[in-house]
């Protein structure tokens, strides 16, 4: 038995690849280094001290995809995270995320009917929330209003995943809501590693203590929040890698079904709460001015992850602090 994991040399699909590794399975991996680099592979089997099966190619390929579930028999679920995901590029390159995100999701899903491989579980993030409806974020709360076309394909792939379960209810699907993810693995060995200048927080923050970049700029503190920064919902990598596990352990308990979970702490951090956490953490300092506010950010996004802790039996356990120290452990080597 085997899991084929989508993207797995990426960000969140090696740590979650490490703790698949971990626990006994059998991993095949697909990427086509689009957003990540041939070394993170090695990390993960030096970390886990296990094989993968890895395949260099590009998920919205049928052949490829038919070539993998072919030579591997053993294949009982997928996991997806192969897609692009800066926010920013999706609104130049509507259609090149559409494209890689929604027709990859399509042409994979097809492929696994073909196969008749019905485990699956999906990438999904808290921005199918768009401004929120309440704060916390369960479940229930409405999805739409998504700002950015990055947005909009996880909300269709929401949709097209639940169009799928309603037609043919023997599939076995997981969609989950990742908040903010931010940390790296304890050793050091892998972590998130964006092209260019980075967009995100924790990166951001991470170059500038390490000189590379010269201050954070905050993006607004006129919101109506403790601080006037923004709020969100950090959760450690691994932590969010582990509650994959979970999700597969419950596809696996269950015949069939469709279950939808946010992955988050629960706890809002404010963007100079995280400035000071990182500070006090790792006793580098970030300096910073407070810049205009950017466009179609919302000022408060935090989950309620008590389903996921209910049905699961799910619930992040690192601390803000080993976020902060696994960030510049990560960067610093
Ligand atoms: P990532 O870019 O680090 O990983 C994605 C991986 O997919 C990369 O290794 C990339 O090379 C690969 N890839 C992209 N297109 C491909 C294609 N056509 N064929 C084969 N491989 C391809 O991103 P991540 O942070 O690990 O995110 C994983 C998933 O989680 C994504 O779907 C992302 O949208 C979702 N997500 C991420 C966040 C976040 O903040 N990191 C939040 C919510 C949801
Ligand atoms: N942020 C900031 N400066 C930066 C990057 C982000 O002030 O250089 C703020 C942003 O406005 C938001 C929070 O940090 O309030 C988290 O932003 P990120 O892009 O990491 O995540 P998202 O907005 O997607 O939740």
């Amino acid at each position: 038995m085997s899991i084929l994991v989508t993207g797995g040399a990426g960000y969140i699909g090696s740590h979650t690849v490490v703790e698949l590794l971990n626990i006994g399975e059998e991993i095949i991996i697909i990427d086509n280094f689009s957003n990540s680099k041939p070394s993170t592979l090695e990390s993960i089997k030096e970390i886990a001290k296990k094989e993968i099966r890895f395949y260099e190619g590009d998920y919205t390929n049928k052949e490829t995809l038919e070539k993998i579930f072919e030579e591997n028999k053993d294949i009982t679920a997928v996991i997806n995270f192969a897609g692009y995901k800066s926010v920013g590029e999706s609104v130049q390159k509507p259609l090149e995320y559409y494209t890689n995100n929604i027709s990859g999701a399509l042409i994979l899903l097809k492929t696994m009917q073909k196969y008749n491989i019905k485990k699956f579980i999906f990438s999904s993030s808290a921005t199918v929330y768009g401004e929120p409806e309440r704060i916390p974020l369960t479940e229930e709360c409405k999805t739409g209003g998504t700002t950015n076309p990055y947005g909009t394909t996880k909300l269709y792939i929401e949709q097209i995943l639940k169009d799928l379960y309603k037609s043919d209810n023997s599939w076995d699907i997981a969609i989950l809501r990742y908040f903010n993810p931010v940390g790296a693995h304890e050793s050091g060995k892998i972590g998130e590693e964006p092209q260019g200048i980075p967009n995100n927080l924790m990166p951001y923050i991470v170059r500038v203590a390490g000189g590379q970049l010269e201050q954070l700029s905050i993006f607004g503190n006129d919101y109506n929040t403790k601080d006037g920064t923004g709020v969100r919902d950090y959760i450690h990598v691994v932590d969010l890698a582990k509650g994959h596990l979970k999700a597969l352990e419950k596809l696996n308990k269950e015949k069939s079904g469709l279950y939808i979970y946010n992955l988050g702490t629960g706890t809002g951090y404010s963007v100079l709460e995280m400035v000071k956490a990182f500070e006090k953490a790792t006793g580098q300092k970030v300096p910073y001015k407070i810049a205009p506010r950017r466009e179609g950010d919302i000022a408060t996004c935090y989950s309620n992850p008590e389903k996921a802790q209910r049905e699961l039996n799910w619930k992040a356990e690192k601390t803000l602090e080993e976020m902060c120290k696994d960030s510049w452990n990560y960067w610093k080597f």
